[in-house]
């Protein structure tokens, strides 16, 4: 439709094209027409200045005033010039000598067929055109001289038909006065129509060959286009996936560079993609370089022919210990990681492991020692001495009080790990508290450990389980003495601190390294979990203490400079005013 639209456009374009040239030929002959009438005008001049045409005007020799004057020339003597003929322009000059008029000099420029063929000429008409002169109706066409019938407007083109041909027409005015002549261009329509209709056909030829070209090319890349917008949707679909996957998925070029790092990558790792895609994986990732040579790569995803199980290895990011169970599979753009992170799966089982290591060791002890006592007393009691019999029964007492104090404290620690321990809120005297404490440490007391008690006087009560807070400094004194192997003396403090009742057990024994006085506070956490200097526990003391602490809003921390002892510290917060000791 366009291009048809286009293609009519074109051939009215082309029309008037034709039109416009027709107008620049018509202004050419009419152009030439008045250099005609100037070369007729000098003409003349020139014969009347001639002494000779003068001589002869003088003379009134008409015979050689023919000879001199030539074609389309004629002298009129005397003073009057007479009337010009209808057929021709003339120019007529003046012959004067010494004053005198001898006569005219008449130069004819007739509308006839000589005239219109030297125009014709000039303005190069196109094949079939022709010029003519009009006047009134009656129009002369030049190469022939059809005459015919038709009224040429002035500066419109119309189409007239002259001997069954049609041409488009043109007219100029040559003069003026009534009698003036037109001058008339014509080039055949049927030319100017076919050019037009040709360029409109060739126009839409051309445009219907452009259309099946952009057709047949959209044919052809039809199917490319829709594969590219599917896999571009494809692609899209895949990024929002990715980022939605719960596991970490990294991507490694062949040069080592990371070049995806998802969501869930910057979740579990807390490393942005931005600061990570892009970078070395050395960079990026310090602990990678250790840890790339455990991680299984497949070349197939899920090919149970290769190890593509995941390994778990730990990954230290920015000072942080991360478990990532980890597998790759390697395709053309490098290896493509999917992780997941099992840091806390994984302490779980170094807890459950070092559980059953710690509780075993610490039953096998007082088991072994109850056995021994038993069998000795069971074989060879008529043998043994009374001391030596009461002895053996002290020793299976302790032993088993021991065994059930390690049971309490598993249970315990089951129950607070469950949060269905019960701890009552209570206002109690914190002064109380540490006598009571330190009244039943003095059975437990060792030969060389001197217990030490500074209070302050007055202090408020504070709130929270007495029951639970005498067991916890229970269990600080008991740190202190099994801590100190060569004895020494333990200090206890109480005393008000902003809106708390300060607690504070010092020893002089081992003390604890700067980097470990949060950890061992941690579940079976122990110094020396090999009892290499033959001190036993189970790691669950500190624990305990620590989460009852915090259950009666408190809070517990530990003070130390290894090798001059260890002080531990836990805050109660203080009763209401009302039910405060003052
Ligand atoms: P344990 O049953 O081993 O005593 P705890 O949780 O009570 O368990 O203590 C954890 C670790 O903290 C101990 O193994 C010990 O290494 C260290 N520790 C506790 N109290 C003291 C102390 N007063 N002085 C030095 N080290 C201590």
């Amino acid at each position: 439709m366009a291009f048809w639209a286009f293609a009519g456009w074109n051939s009215g374009k082309q029309r008037s094209d034709a039109d416009a040239r027709l107008q620049g030929r018509l202004q050419t002959a009419v152009a030439d027409y008045a250099h005609i009438l100037g070369n007729a005008e000098q003409r003349g001049r020139r014969l009347a200045s001639s002494p000779r045409v003068q001589q002869a005007l003088a003379r009134r020799e008409r015979r050689r005033l023919a000879h001199l004057g030539g074609r389309d020339v004629s002298f009129a003597l005397g003073r009057s010039v007479g009337s010009a003929a209808p057929e021709a322009v003339t120019r007529t000059v003046e012959v004067v000598a010494h004053g005198r008029t001898l006569g005219w000099v008449i130069v004819k420029v007739p509308f006839d067929e000589r005239l219109l063929a030297r125009l014709e000429r000039a303005s190069d008409l196109p094949d079939g055109g022709a010029l003519g002169f009009a006047r009134g109706d009656a129009l002369t066409i030049g190469g022939g001289g059809a005459q015919m019938q038709a009224r040429v407007p002035l500066g419109r083109v119309i189409e007239l038909t002259s001997g069954g041909e049609r041409y488009r027409a043109l007219a100029a005015l040559l003069g003026a006065g009534p009698h003036a002549r037109k001058l008339v261009v014509l080039a055949p329509a049927a030319g100017i129509a076919a050019n037009a209709n040709a360029e409109r056909w060739r126009v839409a030829v051309v445009g219907f060959g452009v259309l099946v070209a952009v057709l047949l090319v959209g044919y052809a890349l039809a199917p490319a286009i829709a594969r590219n917008r599917l896999s571009s949707q494809q692609r899209a679909q895949a990024a929002r996936v990715l980022s939605h996957v719960g596991d970490g998925v990294f991507l490694i070029d062949s040069e080592g560079v990371i070049r995806l790092w998802n969501t869930a990558a910057e979740a579990i790792t807390g490393l942005a993609a931005g600061d990570v895609c892009g970078r070395s994986t050395e960079l990026a990732l310090s602990g990678w370089r250790n840890v790339a040579p455990l991680v299984p790569v497949a070349t197939r995803p899920g090919d149970q022919a290769e190890i593509s199980r995941a390994e778990t290895v730990p990954l230290d990011i920015e000072g942080r210990e991360l478990w990532l169970s980890i597998a790759g599979v390697a395709f053309t753009d490098g290896t493509v990681y999917a992780f997941r992170d099992v840091t806390n799966e994984h302490r779980l089982e170094a807890m459950r492991t070092e559980f059953v290591a710690t509780v075993s060791h610490e039953l096998r002890t007082p088991l072994a020692s109850m056995h021994g006592a038993a069998m000795t007393l069971r074989h060879r009691h008529e043998r043994l001495d009374a001391d030596t019999q009461e002895e053996l029964l002290d020793m299976i007492a302790e032993q088993s009080k021991r065994l059930a104090e390690l049971v309490e404290e598993i249970l315990l620690t089951g129950q607070l790990d469950a949060g269905s321990l019960s701890i009552a809120s209570e206002p109690f005297d914190p002064e109380q508290l540490v006598r009571t404490a330190v009244e039943e440490a003095r059975h437990r007391i060792s030969d060389g450990t001197t217990l030490e008690i500074s209070a302050a006087t007055l202090l408020p009560y504070v709130v929270g389980d007495g029951v639970r807070a005498l067991q916890v400094l229970s269990n600080l004194i008991d740190n202190a003495m099994k801590y100190s192997p060569g004895g020494g003396r333990i200090d206890l403090g109480v005393a008000q601190e902003g809106e708390s009742i300060r607690f504070s057990v010092r020893d002089e024994g081992l003390g604890i390294p700067t980097g470990e006085q949060e950890r061992i506070f941690d579940k079976f956490y122990r110094l020396d979990p090999d009892n290499r200097r033959g001190v036993g526990g189970s790691g669950l003391g500190l624990y305990i203490c620590r989460e009852l602490v915090h259950s009666m809003d408190g809070r517990v921390w530990v003070e130390s400079e290894p090798g001059l002892g260890a002080t531990f510290i836990f805050e109660l917060p203080i009763a209401t005013p009302l039910l405060a000791a003052t």
